[in-house]
């Protein structure tokens, strides 16, 4: 069936029932002229979660994506290159001494945001990372500690039904996983091996696709397509954990809905969001506006949004709107094995060592990283081989017949945030005559120690594992975080620790580019656990008649 993502699905009091083929649920709506409570720009892991507790606790809701409302039953296809619709893939200007590629490797546009296409890794920031300033010496405090957000991790854990070990090895005692672990496949056994002829720990990867049913979700069944959707809903995305809950709150959600400014009244407030939908634009007014539109839609909203009260954009008399990109650098260390391994059957990354997360001592640099066993699907390794290692034609077929005898790993690897690391406007304008981003990303002397490191260090393990052939690549990175820091001083962060702005009180910010340091995990659990703190403050703020 021939599926047209330009029309909205999410209207006329109704809103696609992700867990029924072609079927629908009710949905509350909102007129332009109804001044809601909190109107959110973003149906990602922030943004759903957000606009799903704050309904939740009563307060009325529009939450708008550019992107379509997805029905993975319906619209998945196991099929790496149909998948691609799911990534943001707009026209962007990369720039700095080591430009970042975007597009799939990057951000998602749809609700759900990057979580239904993501790898479903999910864990928690090592504790001292809230406060890497001042306990490891390196970029900046959060204001938070990590005894203030470890409720609300365990929170997200509950709500995605985390599938982990019983004993996870690294971070402070908690409560066990909700579901146990899935079982480790052939490349997450290389990792294994190969970790434990070194004497470093190893874990399952804790993981958000559900190891035994759940409401109407089945259970993981290793087929190994989450990064392109997972067509069976096994997946505990922002699409199908917080999204239901939220419409069933009476939050209204608005697919294909491209907001294009915010507007602040004479007052210096915000008023509402202008937006584009079906061909025109509209304007939704609303007492507070989210913004959680990932770590390069957020700051180019706000810069968008500039007016004559607040000339270089919203939310940032501190100048750093935009500024102290991070990254999560991914090298990859890659080997031949004589056994069969088909690292394609599972989820891409079932293995994991924090190791170089937790130790201090025996590094050449500040900052951490965990890594994971692989599992690219053809294409993607067909692609890696190719821009890596210039196989083409005959070439990259011989090394593609390989394919179910290789294993690798590729860590999450920390890198410092630095103000000369940007999001900015460039002058050419997109589809709807917004300003396009320019990403500026440079590593460090330090990012690239650490790189180094990382790369040694795998090759080891994949060497005590009966690796032969270990090659190397550099290119790669994942996750975008900072740009609209969160702080305890407005002269030195965008937002305070609720994420709601210094200069605009009814402006605030949910999703990854509140980090003020990136830390060596993939960050969507922080950023939901963030995410339900926000909503616990807020509607703290709210009866105490601060908001
Ligand atoms: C291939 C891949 C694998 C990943 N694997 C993992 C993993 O295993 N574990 C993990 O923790 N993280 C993973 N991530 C990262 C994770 O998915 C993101 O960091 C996280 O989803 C970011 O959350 P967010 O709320 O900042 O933004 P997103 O989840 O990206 O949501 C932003 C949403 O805002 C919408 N939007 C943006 N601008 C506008 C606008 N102007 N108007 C309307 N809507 C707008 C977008 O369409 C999008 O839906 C992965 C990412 C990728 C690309
Ligand atoms: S491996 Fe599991 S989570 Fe991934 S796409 Fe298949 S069923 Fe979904």
């Amino acid at each position: 069936m021939e599926v047209n993502f330009s029309e909205p699905r999410a209207k006329g009091g109704r809103a696609p029932d992700v867990f029924t083929p072609g079927g629908w649920e009710s949905m509350r709506e909102y007129a332009q002229t109804d001044e809601v409570d909190f109107l959110i720009v973003g149906a990602g892991a922030g943004g759903a979660t957000l606009g799903c507790r704050l309904a939740e606790k009563g307060f009325s809701i529009v939450i708008l994506d550019a992107g379509p409302f997805w029905r993975p039953l319906d619209d998945f296809a196991s099929d790496e290159l149909a998948q691609q619709i799911l990534y943001w893939t707009d026209d962007r200007i990369v720039g700095g001494n080591d430009p970042i590629s975007l597009g799939g490797n990057n951000s998602g546009r749809g609700v759900g945001g990057s979580t239904v296409h993501f790898s479903m890794i999910a864990l928690r920031f090592r504790p001292e990372w809230f406060k890497s300033r001042s306990k490891l010496d390196y970029g900046f405090d959060w204001p938070i500690s990590y005894e203030e957000i470890a409720p609300y991790y365990e929170e997200a854990e509950e709500a995605l039904k985390v599938a982990g070990p019983v004993n996870y090895p690294w971070g402070p005692p908690r409560r066990r996983y909700p579901y146990r672990p899935h079982e480790v496949n052939a490349a997450g056994l290389v990792l294994a091996r190969g970790a434990e002829k070194l004497g470093v720990e190893w874990a399952a990867t804790p993981l958000a696709t559900v190891s035994a049913p759940r409401g109407k979700s089945p259970p993981c069944v290793y087929r190994g397509f989450c990064n392109y959707g997972c067509s069976t809903n096994a997946k505990q995305s922002a699409l199908t954990v917080w999204i239901p809950r939220a419409l069933r709150a009476g939050a209204e959600v608005r697919d294909l809905a491209m907001a294009g400014r915010i507007e602040i009244d004479s007052r210096g407030r915000v008023a509402g969001v202008l937006y584009f939908r079906e061909g025109v634009w509209r304007f939704q007014r609303a007492r507070n506006v989210v913004v959680a539109g990932y770590a390069i839609e957020t700051p180019r909203l706000l810069l968008n949004s500039a007016c004559a009260l607040f000339s270089d954009g919203l939310a940032n008399s501190s100048g750093l709107v935009g500024t102290h990109l991070t990254t999560h650098a991914g090298p990859g260390a890659w080997a031949t094995f004589d056994e069969e391994i088909r690292w394609y059957k599972g989820p891409p990354n079932m293995a994991v060592t924090e190791h170089w997360n937790y130790a201090d001592e025996g590094k050449d640099f500040v900052g951490g990283y965990a890594f994971m066993s692989q599992g690219p699907l053809p294409m993607a390794w067909a692609q890696t081989l190719a821009t890596s290692r210039g196989l083409w034609g005959q070439a990259l077929r011989e090394e593609m017949w390989k394919y179910n005898h290789m294993a690798g790993f590729v860590p999450v690897a920390e890198t410092e945030p630095r103000r000369e690391n940007r999001v900015e406007l460039a002058n050419e304008t997109d589809q709807f005559g917004l300003r396009i981003p320019k990403v500026l990303f440079s590593y460090s002397e330090n990012d690239k120690r650490l790189q180094r490191h990382a790369v040694r260090f795998m090759s080891d393990v994949l060497d005590a594992a009966g690796g032969h052939d270990i090659w190397v690549n550099y290119k790669d990175t994942s996750h975008l975080l900072g740009t609209c820091r969160m702080g305890d001083d407005p002269r030195e962060s965008v937002v305070d620790a609720d994420g709601r702005s210094w200069d605009i009180p009814n402006l605030w910010i949910c999703d990854g580019s509140l980090f003020p340091t990136c830390g060596g995990v993939n960050p969507s659990l922080t950023i939901q656990a963030l995410a339900c703190r926000a909503a616990e403050r807020i509607s703290r703020l709210a009866a105490a008649g601060e908001i």
